[in-house]
């Protein structure tokens, strides 16, 4: 009791299976007893994920039940294959204990798909992409080098056919899955590597064995060790107190396209023409031109809808940006520099056209007292309603923009100067909480460039606001400031 406090469950878990595999490693294994010590690991595992589940209590424990599952039916196919080996003598295959071993892929598929679906919050297009252009290529490199030779093996009967085509494929189900979590964004927690490399032992052991068995039969024990610390890894990732995170949405980790993944991607998307030029160079009985070329049609495809999904991010990106660099973030009108492009694209427009332009510029009369009085929060409200009420008397040419601090500038295209005055006389009308405001307006010459334009609009403002503010004046003509 003494010795275990301190010490967390899994790691417990860890230490004594870790002991009791280098014990059942290091003895002979043709003894049905030391078999028994293996199936041990199995069950352990599943009652270990069963336990992790209770303990931790995560919010989705659907995905690991079927994990549990998936591992009760290695451990049932390990029971029946000893059964059927030592006890029966059968040699057969397909042998019974095939049922448990691939009923337990699907089992795992379930489980691995539910757990990814929790993780992802809405759409994640290019995560499901990347793992499907991963999977395509794997899925190439599965049927070429292990699939292939399998189901051109006249040797073989045609269930015999299924069931081993079964095996690799269900190893590709797995990998398909480990690919879809690896790219789906999440916590990368103790639980989630342990379940990783679980996975990865299997895959390593499965493929391993699937290799072997090509050129002789798997006798040696060696690989087991590959099985047993997939047992032991799942059964930590589950009594890991850190699994509940595990199926939990990610935090809103958006997705950086690091440069592992872009690895990733390269290698998966150059497996098809590799996998051409190996067959090519080895002298294949026959090139497989026609899994080569679908997957590369896949590929290719995959890839573009990749790229589609970039560049439309981009754009949307490149508006939204336009739309922050442009606009004030208070009121939400143009900003001093939308406004500086608008005016001379205005000013070069109505040259063409001949239309007139004005611009008035407008100003707050005592607004430092508004705020001094009501707080600055009031005199940001004010700012805004303002803005909003005032924008409400233009015309959809017309421009309203902030110009600075409580002062705004309006242009109007297409009115003379006394219609421009008319507009700015409703403006003032609609102004919030009482509050007033002065203006200068001044009618475009034609030929001065916007400055001088706004600047004798700001002169005509100052003259309303020495004339007592909460007026519009009208500035001097041009010609007359030009003579000065
Ligand atoms: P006048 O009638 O002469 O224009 O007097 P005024 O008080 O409006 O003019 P002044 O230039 O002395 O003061 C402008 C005030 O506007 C000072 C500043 O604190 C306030 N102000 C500028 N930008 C903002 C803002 O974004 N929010 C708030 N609440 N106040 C602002
Ligand atoms: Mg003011
Ligand atoms: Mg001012």
């Amino acid at each position: 009791m003494e010795l275990l406090r301190g010490r967390q469950l899994w790691q417990w878990w860890l230490v004594v299976g870790g002991v009791v595999a280098a014990i059942y490693l290091a003895l002979p294994s043709d003894n049905p007893w030391i078999w028994a010590v293996y199936n041990a690991f199995g069950l352990a595992a599943a009652a270990a994920v069963v336990v992790g589940v209770r303990r931790n209590r995560p919010r989705r424990a659907g995905p690991w039940y079927f994990f549990a599952g998936a591992m009760a039916m290695w451990a049932a196919g390990d029971i029946v294959y000893e059964l059927q080996y030592f006890s029966w003598g059968w040699e057969t295959f397909p042998a019974p204990a095939d049922g448990p071993y691939l009923l337990a892929y699907p089992l795992f598929a379930i489980g691995a798909y539910r757990l990814i679906k929790g993780r992802i919050s809405g759409r994640d297009r290019a995560g499901l992409l990347d793992a499907a252009i991963v999977s395509v290529s794997l899925s190439l490199l599965s049927w070429s080098f292990l699939m292939r030779p399998i189901a051109a093996d006249e040797s073989l009967g045609l269930l015999q056919r299924v069931v081993a085509l079964a095996y690799p494929a269900g190893d590709l189900l797995l990998l398909v899955m480990v690919v879809r979590l690896v790219t789906t964004p999440g916590a990368r927690t103790a639980s989630y590597r342990l379940l990783i490399a679980a996975i990865g032992a299997q895959l390593v052991s499965d493929i391993g064995y699937a290799v072997v068995n090509m050129f002789t039969t798997y006798t040696d024990g060696l690989l087991d060790a590959g099985w047993i610390a997939m047992y032991l890894f799942w059964g930590a990732a589950a009594l890991h107190p850190s699994m509940r995170a595990l199926s939990e949405v990610a935090p809103d980790r958006a997705e950086r396209f690091t440069t592992r993944r872009l690895a990733l991607l390269t290698v998966a998307s150059l497996l098809a023409p590799v996998v051409l030029i190996v067959q090519g160079l080895t002298g294949a009985a026959s090139i497989d031109w026609s899994a080569i070329g679908l997957s590369s049609i896949a590929l290719f495809l995959l890839v573009l809808a990749r790229m589609a999904g970039l560049i439309s991010r981009i754009q949307d990106q490149a508006a939204q940006l336009r739309a922050l660099a442009h606009n004030d973030a208070l009121t939400g009108v143009p900003n001093r520099r939308a406004w500086d492009l608008e005016l001379s694209r205005e000013m070069a427009k109505a040259v063409r056209s001949g239309e007139p332009v004005a611009v008035a510029l407008l100003d707050l009369d005592h607004f430092k007292r508004f705020n001094d009085t009501f707080g600055h929060p009031a005199g940001d409200r004010l700012l805004k309603e303002a803005a909003a009420a005032w924008r409400d008397q233009l015309r959809t040419g017309d421009l309203l923009a902030r110009y600075g601090g409580e002062e705004f500038g309006v242009l109007l295209v297409g009115q003379s100067l006394e219609t421009g005055l008319a507009v700015l006389e409703r403006m003032r009308a609609v102004t919030p909480h009482g509050q007033t405001f002065s203006a200068g307006l001044a009618l475009w010459d034609g030929h001065e460039i916007p400055e001088q334009l706004v600047a004798r609009a700001d002169e005509a403002l100052y003259e309303a606001k020495h004339g007592g503010r909460d007026r519009v004046e009208a500035a001097v003509p041009a010609t007359m400031t030009s003579v000065r």
